[in-house]
């Protein structure tokens, strides 16, 4: 015991190591010195979630003179990579929830409103109360809606009673799911999990909280009295081919059942009834506990504008178009599209948020500069996988799905380590805190 506590310190100072060496490496590339214009452009950003504050924070110390108005009706800020724990019952609900204002930058205008219109032709936004806000530069960072109305009989106000979980609609919604949950693995049942059929935000959390359910199960002394499934619309668990696997192969070791092309369509939600739609047809089946997952898409200020994708992949949901590697709008050179609401091949993750922001950021002040900017993203983005409590893979990837090491030597990414859980529980929301103010 005494020498395994010794390791753990021991990997812990090592990791703090790491991670301060990484935080400072990120910190000095963040601090991209102010350009010497004294350029008063007007740059409006749509959203102040983690992408909408970070483009805020780095735009300011770029451009001290420039206006920077960021538009958003919402007062409380969500750390959404925490809605997973506090779902999980490992954090309170006051851990995800803290305020927008506390990030905006100093000289930053923000108008507590939501965006009602984009009109990139007239380089104007409108606001729900219809004031008219001009720019030059326009950020789109409005994030994606949730579709909980495209599941046939789902009602929100399900979530934590008759065994309904949902920990992605809101703080409320993953402590009322961590309820439901935890009754389930009391009495086990039958337990259903999935993902839908479109892009989703952090698409290892539907993952994470079947293999968290069959953990509290186990823990519970109830596993031999559930039955657990998982169905995805897809034909793989995860786009990353390697990862789909290994997941794969911890689902059958843990006795979660994999079905493949399944979407979930409908809900009885009296009779704890899912109806699913696959190849072969429909299929009901009875539930105790269903985590659901519901298909996203672009918010409606963006679906109703030109901005979206006219055709390909990203048009259904309306995902913005932008280009992959700058961000920048592909039909209007002043827009950029930050966050989940890009229409790129990968991320909707905070971590893409991180990588992303910088890029657009730089090829916006080389606009005003004069000086164009050779940054491009790759499409990084990471995923720290719950597999069981004090276990994560920490999975890195870009757009070709080559997967990336942060930490070599020391965390292999598809191994299930207590320091990757260390990371996840511990030390990636003062790094996410760190990426709203523009230090990471
Ligand atoms: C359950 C869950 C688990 C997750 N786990 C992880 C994880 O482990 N790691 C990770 O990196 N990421 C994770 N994420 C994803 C991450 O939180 C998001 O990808 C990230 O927040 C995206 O930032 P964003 O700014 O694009 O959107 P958001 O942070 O959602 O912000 C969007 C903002 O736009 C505003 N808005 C919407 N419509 C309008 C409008 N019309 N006008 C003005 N403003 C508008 C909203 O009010 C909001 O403030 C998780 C997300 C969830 C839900």
């Amino acid at each position: 015991m005494h020498r395994f506590d010794s390791d753990r310190r021991k990997t812990l100072a090592r990791l703090a190591a790491i991670g301060a060496a990484a935080l400072a490496a990120d910190a000095a590339r963040a601090q991209a010195a102010p350009v010497a214009t004294d350029s008063k452009a007007r740059i409006v950003i749509v959203g102040a979630g983690a992408a909408g504050l970070a483009s805020a924070s780095h735009l300011r110390r770029r451009l001290p003179q420039a206006s920077i108005t960021l538009i958003d009706a919402r007062r409380d800020h969500y750390y959404q990579p925490g809605f997973t724990l506090v779902g999980a019952g490992i954090k309170p609900m006051h851990y995800v929830v803290s305020t927008t204002r506390e990030y905006i930058p100093q000289g930053v205008d923000w108008i507590e409103e939501a965006a009602a219109e984009i009109d990139p032709e007239a380089r104007h936004v409108v606001t729900s109360s219809g004031r008219k806000v001009g720019y030059d530069f326009l950020i789109v960072a409005c994030g994606l809606e949730l579709n909980y109305g495209a599941i046939e009989g789902m009602d929100t106000a399900w979530i934590g009673r008759d065994g309904v979980g949902s920990v992605y609609q809101g703080p409320q919604a993953a402590a009322a799911t961590w309820q439901a949950m935890s009754a389930f693995a009391e009495r086990g049942g039958v337990g259903l999990f999935g993902r839908p059929h479109t892009d989703m935000k952090c698409a290892g959390a539907p993952l994470k909280y079947a293999f968290i359910t069959d953990d509290r199960l186990r823990r519970a002394g109830s596993r031999g009295k559930a039955e657990l499934h998982y169905l995805a619309p897809q034909k793989v668990l995860f786009s990353v081919p390697i990862v789909s696997e290994k997941v794969r192969m911890l689902f059958q070791d843990r006795g979660i059942r994999t079905h493949y092309e399944h979407q979930l369509v409908s809900l009885d939600l009296g009779r704890r009834l899912a109806t699913y739609r696959s190849p072969a047809g429909t299929t009901e089946l009875q539930y105790d506990f269903i985590h659901v997952v519901p298909p996203m898409r672009a918010p409606e200020v963006v679906r109703n504008s030109p901005l979206p994708w006219q055709d390909g992949p990203f048009a259904r949901e309306s995902w913005m178009e932008v280009d992959r590697e700058t961000l920048r709008h592909k039909r209007y050179a002043n827009v950029f599209g930050v966050g989940d609401i890009a229409g790129v091949p990968k991320g909707k993750t905070a971590a893409s948020v991180k990588w992303q922001v910088p890029v657009a950021v730089d090829h916006l002040v080389g606009d005003i500069t004069g000086k164009p900017s050779a940054e491009k993203y790759n499409g990084y983005t990471s995923c720290p996988l719950i597999t069981r409590l004090g276990r994560a893979m920490l999975i890195e990837f870009d757009y070709q799905d080559n997967l990336y090491q942060s930490f070599p030597g020391f965390i292999a990414p598809l191994e299930e380590l207590w320091v990757s859980w260390v990371m996840k529980t511990m030390a990636l929301k003062p790094t996410y805190l760190s990426m709203l103010r523009g230090r990471a």
